[in-house]
C-alpha cells in the first residue's frame, strides 16, 4: 500500500488532526467493509472501526505536529493493526484497511493446528496424541447431532455414559471393572477420594513427584481426603518400610510411576509385585498411578524402562490409572481399571459427576481402543505409534529428500543423525536413533528464522542449536511436509528482503 501526502479521503477529508477522523458510522458505510459485515456480523466490525479510530486519535494526539516521512513505517503500524498514520499520510483508506486486517488477525482462532517439527511425539503444549481417523469420525458422529450417549436403543431407557468404553476395556485387558474420567489427575484423586478419605495411604518418598502443571502427589493426597504415609527415604524404599507402616487406619498402597525423571546410582524400590503381595496379605488393596498407559508392544520394546499396561495388571495391582493421551494415543482422558468393588466405589462417588467425561471423549476413546483390538491395525492407524515406530531407513530417505527440494530453493540442508524424543513426561531418558533435516541459516539469523516459521499460517515449530535449525519429519504429514517447504522458503525470502 503506497500512502501519499495530502491524499484525500473517500469522505473528501485529509486527516491531520484528530477532528479530522472520520466518525464511526461514516466509515462502517464504506463498501470495502461489506463482505466483512456480512461473514462476521455487524457488531464486530464496528468494535473494530472503534478500535481503529481510537489508535488513530491517539497517534494523531502524540505525533500530531511530526509529520512521519516514512511510508513504510506507517505501511507497517497499519498493518499491525494499530491503524496508525503521520498526520499527513493517514486516510479514511488507509483506515479501512487497518480494520481489515484487525478483523483478519482477531479471527484468528486461539488454538491453531501447527506442524510439530520438533521432534517430541507427545508434546503437552502441542496438544499431546494426535487422533486416529477412526477416532476423528467417531468424534463427529457423536457431535454433529445427537447421539445415544446415555440412552439404552435396545430397552428404551436411560444408558450408562461410559458404558462402551467400560466394555471394550474390560475385552482388551481381560478385568472385571473399568470406567473413565476426564484426565489421569482426576482418576488418582478419584481414587484417593473413594477408597481412602480419612484414612492413610503409604507412598515411598521416592515417588512423592510432581507430574506437569503442579500435579503433585502429596497435594492430590491432601485434597482428596486421604492421608500421606511416607514411607523409605528420596533413594530407597525396602518393602519392610512399607509393612512397618501398615496399621489400622491404612486404606491402600500407592505405587506412582515415575514418569518424567529417572533416579541413578544408589537407588532401590520396590517390584510391583512384591508390592501387591504385601497389600494383600495384610488385606488392603494397591493403587497403581501408570501414568503412560502403554499398550503397545512394539512400542514397549523401544521405551525399555516404561511400564505396560498388562505388565502392571500383572503385577497385582488391584487399581490402576492412565492417562488417556499419553502413550495410549487417544484423547485426553483418565482411564480406571480393576476390581470390580473398587472401581464400583469410584464410579458411585459424587466426584465422578464432576470428572465425567463428554461425548467426544468418550467416541475418541472408543475408536482409540477398537483399534487395539488388532494389534496390526493399531500400529497403522494410530498417529502416535506410527510417528515413534517409523522406519529408520525410511525416515532418513524422506529426509533426505527434503533436503534435496530445499536445495532447489536455494536453502542448504542436511540430514544428520539426531533422536527421537517421547514427550509428554513419558520415557525422559530414553533416546531412540533418529534422523532430523539441519537447515543451515546461511548468513541470516536463526532466530528471526525461527520467529518467521512460527508466525507462518501454519505455524512450523522447530528445533534450533547455535547455528542450525532442526526439523523431524517423523510427526509431519507428507502434506504437512510441502507446507513446511513453502514456510522455508517464505521465511529465508523475507529475511534476506524484509520490505
Ligand atoms: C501424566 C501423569 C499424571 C497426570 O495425567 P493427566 O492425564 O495429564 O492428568 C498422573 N500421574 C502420572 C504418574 C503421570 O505420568
Amino acid at each position: 500500500m503506497i500512502l501519499r501526502t495530502q491524499d484525500k479521503d473517500v469522505m473528501g477529508m485529509t486527516i491531520e488532526r484528530p477532528r479530522d477522523l472520520p466518525k464511526v458510522d461514516e466509515l462502517l458505510r464504506d463498501s470495502r467493509l461489506n463482505n466483512a459485515k456480512e461473514t462476521m456480523g455487524y457488531v464486530p466490525v464496528r468494535e473494530a472501526v472503534r478500535g481503529i479510530l481510537d489508535a488513530a486519535r491517539q497517534f494523531l494526539v502524540e505525533n500530531g505536529d511530526k509529520p512521519h516521512p516514512d511510508a513504510a513505517y506507517i505501511d507497517r503500524a497499519v498493518q499491525a493493526g494499530h491503524g496508525a498514520g503521520g498526520n499527513l499520510l493517514l486516510s479514511a483508506q488507509s483506515l479501512i484497511t487497518a480494520v481489515l486486517q484487525k478483523l483478519d488477525t482477531e479471527a484468528i482462532p486461539g488454538i491453531r493446528k501447527v506442524i510439530n517439527a520438533t521432534g517430541a511425539i507427545l508434546h503437552t503444549n502441542l496438544g499431546r496424541a494426535p487422533l486416529a481417523k477412526q477416532a476423528l469420525a467417531a468424534v463427529r458422529r457423536s457431535s454433529e447431532g445427537y447421539a445415544s450417549l446415555e440412552f439404552d436403543l435396545e430397552e428404551n431407557r436411560r444408558g450408562q455414559r461410559t458404558s462402551s468404553v467400560e466394555t471394550l476395556l474390560c475385552r482388551l485387558f481381560a478385568i472385571e471393572a473399568a470406567t473413565v474420567v476426564n484426565n489421569n489427575a482426576a482418576a488418582v484423586m478419584l481414587a484417593l477420594s473413594a477408597l481412602c478419605r480419612g484414612r492413610e495411604v503409604i507412598v515411598s518418598r521416592g515417588e512423592l513427584v510432581e507430574i506437569g502443571g503442579r500435579f503433585r502427589i502429596p497435594e492430590i493426597m491432601e485434597e482428596s481426603g486421604a492421608i500421606l504415609r511416607e514411607v523409605g527415604t528420596t533413594n530407597k524404599t525396602h518393602l519392610d518400610d512399607y509393612e512397618s507402616a501398615i496399621g489400622d487406619s491404612t486404606a491402600a498402597l500407592l505405587k506412582v510411576h515415575r514418569s518424567n525423571f529417572r533416579m541413578s546410582g544408589f537407588t532401590g524400590n520396590v517390584v510391583e509385585f512384591k508390592l501387591s503381595e504385601l497389600a494383600h496379605r495384610h488385606g488392603l488393596p494397591l493403587i497403581y498411578d501408570l501414568g503412560s498407559g502403554l499398550i503397545s508392544a512394539e512400542l514397549s520394546s523401544l521405551l525399555t524402562d516404561e511400564p505396560t499396561v498388562h505388565a502392571a495388571l500383572t503385577s497385582g495391582a488391584d487399581v490402576i490409572c492412565f492417562s488417556g493421551d499419553k502413550l495410549l494415543g487417544g484423547p485426553q482422558a483418565g482411564i480406571i481399571i480393576g476390581r470390580a468393588d473398587l472401581v464400583g466405589k469410584m464410579a458411585a462417588h459424587p466426584l465422578m459427576r464432576a470428572f465425567r467425561c463428554d461425548k467426544m471423549t468418550l467416541a475418541a476413546l472408543e475408536a482409540t481402543l477398537t483399534l487395539y483390538l488388532d494389534p496390526d491395525r493399531a500400529k497403522e492407524e494410530i498417529p502416535l505409534l506410527v510417528s515413534a515406530l517409523y522406519d529408520s531407513a525410511a525416515l532418513r530417505e524422506r529426509t533426505e529428500k527434503t533436503a534435496a527440494a530445499l536445495a532447489q530453493h536455494g536453502i542448504g540442508a542436511q540430514t544428520i543423525s539426531s533422536a527421537m524424543i517421547m514427550g509428554g513426561g513419558a520415557a525422559p531418558e530414553v533416546t531412540v536413533d533418529s534422523w532430523a533435516l539441519a537447515v543451515n541459516p546461511g548468513t541470516l539469523p536463526i532466530f528471526s528464522l525461527e520467529t518467521r516459521l512460527r508466525a507462518f499460517d501454519p505455524p512450523v515449530l522447530c528445533r534450533t542449536t547455535h547455528d542450525t535449525l532442526l526439523f523431524d519429519l517423523r510427526t509431519v504429514s507428507e502434506e504437512e511436509e510441502r507446507l513446511l517447504i513453502f514456510a522455508l522458503v517464505d521465511a529465508f525470502d523475507r529475511e534476506a528482503d524484509p520490505l
